[in-house]
């Protein structure tokens, strides 16, 4: 279709005719309309409307009734093909890509099929406009309108920032500085600046509304790995339709889906760490309902465009509201009524904090890549390959340099230019500018104030009991009614059957060694070390077989660490023993039938509504040490007193007592001097030197098991 641009009285007649004919759509959604026009008559236009609400036939429709070529930039290569092959019959042969599978022969038709005017959509990863000959060939086939898909992505703050959008910039003056079309789901006023700041451009923007009003918001407040674990199965069970849980780390991704099929439902896991086949192969199954539930990072879901997502689960705080927003948004796309659960505790709150500090890249970072380009520079310009940097200035992998570069030139220290093959080349701004480290260290700044604000902002999300969708909208610069009727503050009661989904511990029996040899004595399947602690425990991690036992849950009102050591203990002991069966070391009942009086630590305080957490697994010294509120700020205290106890004494600080028995102290709150000995490397010698002190100080600190 080649329709000139019809007169301005009878404009909106021809878009929605061309709407009607080309995707079949009786109408247009709020806010496309404006746009396209924008787009056909070739204004810089910024579009923000929210996921789902239909942002790529805002520039499909434009492109088809533009007469030149459009150029689409997006950021997620995979799923370019997916957007081409879902067009309607009437467009997709119009439509086009171009990407780093495509022989050159094959590119170069492309290109000239779009200079004849047989294509009228190419699209490309932003990456691609380093490359000066497909900017070149850009020029010649006289592209008439770019179009930034994800455009928040050029924001050096954001939660996404794209290292290639910055360049996006030096490729439209190449161009010749075509109109423009930005669309982003998630931009606060801050970031429309920036990303107007970033391209040169004054944009007019049209923005729809961010309030999603199909979708029903939720936060839980849970008190451990174990609480979100039977959070999740509650949901998964709760609704029947898809549903998408979104996990930090891929090793939750793993974890969760083999916990929920152990408990009967079907779900698969996906992240960036699986290959392309298996991604596809998920994806695929997802979309043709062959699998309810997807366990995923953030990577899956951006551009998925499945319509009946009745649930998201947001399994750890997201980095931002804007990324919570993104997140939740693939719920719902059908219009239909769909719930979006954020599980919040104290211990994940710390830990946001914490990766939203150790996300930024330090000084040293910075200083090292940047020595490592002065090295290697002549007369200023540096060629170099991400991965090469990375390891000279051992930073990282291979995006992280590609992200300091970035910064270096956000500081002004150098310029980014075109790759040259697999290379960055990058000119350096010399004579270093005398305030180059202030510059680096002003920049580093913002960075960690605007990440900490968004972690900040994030947290008070769930803490706040004010309306959901309120915050959310007040934040992207807009306001809402409330009561909305459609968060868990508005209208609490809608999801009483799931609003506690931990399972009541029973209180801990006395005769702890009793109960740990009966339940191995029971077994019905033999069990490890692990395995035991988890049936003891009663978590949903638990072997199948062990969760059928009795026993299971006998010691849930312990931490899983003092279970373990309980058991551990009677290992040492011979009350239990180990064995080995195919390769597997297996725990059975040992000769010593003399039982010890395990002591059982003070209790774990009940959990506060939304305060830190110090009951069950999170707060139990993790491999990487973290404690969370009372228990870091006991841990601190214990600190300072073994500083003032290495001067007093004149010894290091270590030989007192070392960090790993701190953090147990901290976290185990032990109330008699013979509870001392369960903490690791304290001994009778110590015991004797130290322990009263300690004890004071950890009693003087501790809530009484009452409150
Ligand atoms: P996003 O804004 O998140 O990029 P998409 O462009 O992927 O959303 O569109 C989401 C869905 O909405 C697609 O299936 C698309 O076909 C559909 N859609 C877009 N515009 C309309 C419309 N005017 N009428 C009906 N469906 C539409
Ligand atoms: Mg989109």
């Amino acid at each position: 279709m080649n329709a000139p641009l019809p007169p301005k009285s009878d404009a909106g007649e021809t878009l929605h005719a061309a709407l009607r004919e080309l995707f079949g759509f009786p109408g247009f959604r709020s806010g496309q309309e404006e746009i396209v026009r924008r787009a056909v008559e070739g204004r810089d236009t910024l579009a923000l409307m929210p996921t789902g609400a239909g942002k790529s036939l805002c520039y499909q429709l434009a492109a088809m009734l533009r007469p030149t070529p459009t150029l689409v930039i997006s950021p997620l290569i995979a799923l370019m093909k997916d957007q081409i092959d879902n067009l309607p019959p009437g467009v997709q042969p119009h439509a086009t890509l171009i990407n780093s599978s495509l022989d050159p022969v094959e590119a170069a038709r492309r290109l000239q099929g779009l200079a004849a005017g047989q294509y009228k959509l190419l699209y490309a990863a932003p990456e691609r406009l380093r490359q000066r000959q497909f900017v070149a060939a850009l020029r010649s086939v006289n592209v008439g309108l770019v179009v930034i898909d994800e455009v928040h992505c050029v924001s050096m703050w954001g939660h996404d920032f794209r290292p290639d959008y910055m360049f996006i910039r030096t490729a439209l003056k190449e161009i010749g500085e075509p109109p423009v079309l930005g669309l982003t789901a998630t931009a606060t006023p801050t970031t429309e600046r920036d990303i107007a700041q970033s391209l040169g451009r004054e944009f007019e923007v049209v923005r729809s509304s961010v309030v999603r009003s199909n979708l029903r918001y939720e936060v839980q407040h849970v008190e451990n790995e174990e609480g979100r674990l039977r959070s999740a199965l509650a949901h998964a069970r709760r609704f029947s339709g898809s549903g998408i849980i979104y996990a930090r780390s891929r090793e939750k991704c793993e974890q969760v889906p083999s916990v929920l099929e152990r408990n009967g439902v079907r779900a698969l896991h996906y992240h960036a760490g699986l290959d392309s086949r298996d991604r596809a192969r998920v994806q695929e199954s997802f979309l043709a309902d062959r699998a309810r539930v997807i366990v995923a990072t953030t990577a899956f879901g951006m551009g998925i465009d499945k319509r009946d997502i009745r649930w998201v689960l947001l399994y750890n705080f997201p980095n931002s509201l804007e990324s919570y927003v993104q997140m939740v948004g693939r719920a719902g796309r059908d219009g239909e009524k769909s719930t979006c659960i954020l599980l919040a505790s104290g211990p994940d709150a710390t830990n946001l904090r914490r990766f939203a500090r150790t996300d930024i890249p330090a000084i040293e970072q910075l200083r090292l890549v940047y020595r490592a380009l002065r090295r290697g520079g002549v007369d200023g310009w540096v060629e170099a390959e991400a991965s090469e940097l990375a390891s000279e200035a051992g930073v990282g992998d291979e995006s992280t340099p590609r992200v300091l570069v970035a910064m270096l030139e956000r500081a002004e220290l150098l310029r980014r230019d075109y790759d040259v093959g697999p290379a960055m080349r990058m000119k350096l701004t010399l004579p270093a500018p005398e305030d180059t480290p202030k510059r680096i260290a002003e920049l580093l700044g913002s960075y960690e104030t605007q990440a900490l604000a968004h972690a900040e902002r994030m947290i008070q999300f769930a803490d706040a009991r004010a309306c959901r969708h309120l915050q959310v909208a007040q934040h992207f610069g807009e306001s809402v009614a409330v009561p909305c009727g459609m968060c868990d503050v508005c209208a609490p009661d809608a999801h009483a059957g799931t609003a506690s989904p931990t399972a009541e511990a029973r209180p801990l029996p006395t005769d702890i060694g009793r109960v740990v040899v009966d339940a191995v004595e029971g077994f019905s399947w033999p069990l490890g070390l692990k395995g035991l602690v988890l049936m003891l425990k009663g978590s949903l991690a638990a072997p199948r077989s062990a969760q059928r036992a009795e026993a299971f849950g006998a010691l849930a009102a312990a931490r899983e660490g003092t279970i373990k050591r309980w058991v551990e203990q009677l290992l040492d002991r011979g009350n239990l023993e180990f064995f080995e069966e195919d390769g597997y070391r297996l725990i059975r009942v040992g000769e010593n039938t003399d039982l010890p009086r395990l002591a059982s630590l003070p209790a774990p305080r009940a959990a506060e509504k939304s305060g830190p957490s110090r009951n069950g697994s999170e707060t139990t010294p993790g491999s990487d040490g973290t404690l969370a509120g009372g228990d870091a700020e006991l841990f601190e205290r214990l600190r300072a007193w073994r500083t003032r106890k290495a001067q007093e004494l004149g010894l290091p600080a270590y030989t007192i007592l070392h960090n790993q028995a701190l953090q147990e102290l901290a976290s185990l709150r032990p109330t008699e001097l013979d509870q001392l000995g369960h903490i690791s490397g304290i001994g009778p010698a110590k015991i004797e030197k130290y322990g009263g002190e300690v004890l004071a100080l950890v009693m003087g600190t501790s809530v009484s098991p009452a409150d």
